[in-house]
C-alpha cells in the first residue's frame, strides 16, 4: 500500500486529468490525453504490476482455475486494491478515470485475474456510494486493513437482464431481516468476505422497483449462506463465479444501506461508476491481442515475406488499432464524466458496449493472423479470445447497453436536448 499511498496521498483529488483536450499522443497505445504526472505513475506501476506479477501467472490460473490469491495479496500490498475507498475511511480514493487506467494495464496481464480485483470494486460500490459512516468503517475499513473481497450479488437464475425479475426475499422480523433465495454468477462468490445483495422486501408484485427492493450488506459467515461449486466458465477462468444459496439468513438491520426500498436505485446507480473500468479492461484485453498480433505478423513468414507485409494483415491490424484507441477514448469519456459529477450512464454505457464488441472483433482477428497456431492453447491468443466473450455478457449484456443508450437518445429527442 505504500508505494501507491505516496503516489495518491492528496495529489488525485486535486490534479486527476487535467484536460481532455489536445496533448497528442507520441506513439500507439499510450493515452491520447493528458494525464497528470500522479496518473501516469499509477499507470506505471499498474504496468510493472501486470507484466511481472500477472502475465507470467495467467496461463497457469486459466489451466487449473485456481484463484489467483497470491496475485491479490501482492496487488493489496502495491496499493492496486481497493482504491476507490473514501479518504475519510483511509482509502486513496482514486477518481474513475485513474482506476479505468490501472484497469486497462491489468487486464492486459490477465482478464481473469483483473475481473477478481475488479468485482471487489463493484462489491464495494453500493457501500461507497450509499453506507453511512458506521457502514463505511467496518465494512470498507476491513478491506485496507487485510488482502479480503467483496462481491456484488444481484443476478439470481432466473433474472438477470430483467433485475426488477428477482426473488430472493428479506422480510423484516424485529431488528433483523430474514433472507431467504438463490443468487448466480456471481464474481468472488465463493472467496468474498462480505457481499453487497439485492433483496425484495416489498412482496406486492406491482410495487415499482424504486420501491421494492433493498440493498444489504451480507457477513460471508453469516449461517444460511452456502456458495455453490465454482462453475467452468469459456473463459476468466481465474476468476471464481459461484451461485450462492441464502437460507434463513438474519442480518441486523443496521445492514441495510439507505433505507428499505433503496436498493435498485443503488444497484444500478453503482454501474455508472464500474462499466467504465469494465470498458477499460476490454481495451487491455484487445491491446494485448494487437501487441501480440503485431510482433507475431512480423516473425511468421509466409510467400517469401513477413505476414504483416501482405496488405490483408497489415489492413487487420490497421483495424485492431483504430479499435482500441476508439474504445479507450470511450472509457476515458465516460469516466471523466462521472469525475465532473455529471451523470455519465449513456457514456458508460456506450463505452462498455463499444469495448467488449471491438475487443471481441479484435480478439478474433488476432486469431486469424495466428492461423492454426492461433486455434492453440500454447499460443496465447487463444485464452484471449475467449476472455473476451463475457465483456458482451455482465455488467449489462450488450443489448441491454443498447437499450440504455437508445432510451437516453429518445428522451433527449424529445426534449429537444442534443
Ligand atoms: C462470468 C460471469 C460473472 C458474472 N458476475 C456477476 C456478479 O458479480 N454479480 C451479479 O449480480 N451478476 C453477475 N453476472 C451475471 C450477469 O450480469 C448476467 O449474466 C447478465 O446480466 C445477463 O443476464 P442473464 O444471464 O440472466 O441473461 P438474460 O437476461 O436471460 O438474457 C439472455 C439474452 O437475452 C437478451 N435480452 C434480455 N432482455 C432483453 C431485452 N429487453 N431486449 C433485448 N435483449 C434482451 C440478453 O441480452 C441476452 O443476450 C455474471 C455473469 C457471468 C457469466
Amino acid at each position: 500500500m505504500a508505494l501507491i499511498n505516496q503516489v495518491l496521498r492528496g495529489a488525485f483529488r486535486r490534479n486527476s486529468l487535467r484536460c481532455f483536450s489536445s496533448a497528442a499522443a507520441s506513439a500507439p497505445g499510450s493515452p491520447c490525453f493528458s494525464l497528470s504526472d500522479e496518473q501516469r505513475e499509477m499507470q506505471d506501476v499498474a504496468r510493472k504490476f501486470a507484466r511481472e506479477e500477472i502475465l507470467p501467472r495467467a496461463a497457469h490460473h486459466d489451466k487449473t482455475g485456481e484463484y489467483p490469491w497470491e496475485i491479490i495479496k501482492k496487488a493489496w500490498e502495491v496499493g492496486l486494491l481497493n482504491n476507490h475507498i473514501p479518504a475519510e475511511i483511509g482509502g486513496v480514493e482514486l477518481d474513475v478515470l485513474t482506476s479505468c487506467i490501472v484497469a486497462e494495464e491489468l487486464a492486459y496481464g490477465c482478464t481473469g485475474i483483473m475481473t477478481a480485483i475488479e468485482a471487489s470494486g463493484l462489491g464495494q460500490t453500493p457501500v461507497i456510494l450509499s453506507g453511512n459512516e458506521a457502514q463505511k468503517k467496518k465494512y470498507l475499513g476491513r478491506l485496507l486493513e487485510e488482502p479480503l473481497v467483496a462481491a456484488y450479488c444481484v443476478t439470481e437464475p432466473g433474472a438477470g437482464s430483467d433485475v426488477n425479475g428477482i426473488r430472493t426475499r428479506a422480510e423484516k422480523k424485529g431488528d433483523e431481516y430474514i433472507i431467504n433465495g438463490q443468487k448466480m454468477w456471481i464474481t468472488n462468490g465463493g472467496v468474498a468476505n462480505w457481499y453487497f445483495l439485492l433483496a425484495r422486501t416489498n412482496p406486492d408484485p406491482k410495487a415499482p422497483a424504486s420501491k421494492a427492493f433493498t440493498g444489504f450488506i451480507v457477513e460471508r459467515e453469516t449461517p444460511g449462506v452456502t456458495p455453490g461449486r465454482k462453475e467452468l466458465n469459456m473463459g476468466q477462468r481465474a476468476s471464481d463465479t459461484r451461485g450462492i444459496t441464502f437460507e434463513d439468513v438474519r442480518v441486523p438491520k443496521e445492514n441495510v444501506l439507505i433505507a428499505e426500498g433503496a436498493g435498485f436505485k443503488i444497484a444500478m446507480g453503482t454501474f455508472d461508476k464500474t462499466r467504465p473500468p469494465v470498458a477499460a479492461g476490454a481495451v487491455g484485453l484487445a491491446q494485448r491481442c494487437l501487441d501480440e498480433a503485431t510482433k507475431y505478423s512480423l516473425e511468421r513468414k509466409a510467400f517469401g515475406v513477413p505476414i504483416a507485409y501482405h496488405q490483408a494483415v497489415a489492413f487487420m491490424l490497421a483495424d485492431m488499432a483504430i479499435g482500441v484507441e476508439t474504445s479507450r477514448l470511450a472509457y476515458y469519456r465516460a469516466a471523466w464524466e462521472v469525475d465532473q459529477g455529471r451523470r455519465n450512464s449513456l457514456y458508460a454505457s456506450i463505452a462498455k458496449c463499444y469495448a467488449a464488441d471491438i475487443a471481441n472483433k479484435i480478439a478474433s482477428d488476432a486469431v486469424q493472423i495466428f492461423g492454426g497456431n492461433g486455434f492453440n492453447s500454447e499460443y496465447p491468443v487463444e485464452k484471449l479470445m475467449r476472455d473476451a466473450k463475457i465483456y458482451q455478457i455482465y455488467e449489462g449484456t450488450s443489448q441491454i447497453q443498447r437499450m440504455i443508450i437508445s432510451r437516453q437518445l429518445l428522451d433527449m429527442a424529445k426534449q429537444g436536448g442534443n
